[in-house]
């Protein structure tokens, strides 16, 4: 197996190929991960969730990282870690065009609404049902592939 970098064209098309991201904030040197659906548009990931711990704690601290993967096997597979920034996207009037965008890009994936709607019961608790779309401000994408030989 041979570890190539991946050309920013193969990175483009994985990002425009994937759905699932594994979203990754942190607060106070704590680290949390989550996975996540994602759209890409070259230069923003589009996402639909509800308010809980990870929305809370990318309220308080805007730095990100979102990490997509296709694993065939242990020794063929592309990876992409991508760097950025959150940025809510509420209902004030000079978000509204990006809302609508973010939206109309979701919404060609089907039910993609449905884990960020869904009502979840932890510890008793039912979580509030307030939506939330924002985006990540891509600042660096690294690609990595393995490729099988011999
Ligand atoms: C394939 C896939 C796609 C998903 N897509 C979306 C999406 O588009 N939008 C969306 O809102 N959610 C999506 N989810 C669910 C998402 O992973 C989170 O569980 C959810 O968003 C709640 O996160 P939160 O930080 O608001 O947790 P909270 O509701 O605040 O709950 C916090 C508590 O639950 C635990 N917890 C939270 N999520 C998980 C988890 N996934 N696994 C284990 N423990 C967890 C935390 O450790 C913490 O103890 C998806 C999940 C999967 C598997």
């Amino acid at each position: 197996m041979i570890i190539h970098e991946m050309s920013r064209q193969e990175i483009k098309e994985l990002l425009t190929r994937a759905s699932i991201g594994r979203l990754a904030c942190a607060k106070d040197n704590q680290p949390y991960v989550v996975p996540l659906r994602f759209v890409y548009n070259s230069v923003y990931l589009y996402s639909f969730t509800t308010v809980g711990r990870k929305i809370e704690w990318m309220r308080e601290n805007h730095k990100v990282c979102v990490e997509f993967d296709e694993i065939d096997a242990t020794n063929s597979w592309y990876t992409v870690l991508v760097t950025g920034r959150f940025e809510e996207l509420t209902n004030a009037p000079e978000h509204v065009a990006e809302r609508n965008r973010a939206h109309e890009l979701l919404n060609k994936k089907a039910e993609w609404w449905e884990p960020g709607f869904v009502k979840t019961i932890i510890r008793d608790e039912e979580r509030p049902l307030e939506p939330v779309y924002f985006r990540i401000a891509i600042s660096e994408t690294t690609g990595h592939k393995a490729v099988k030989t011999g």
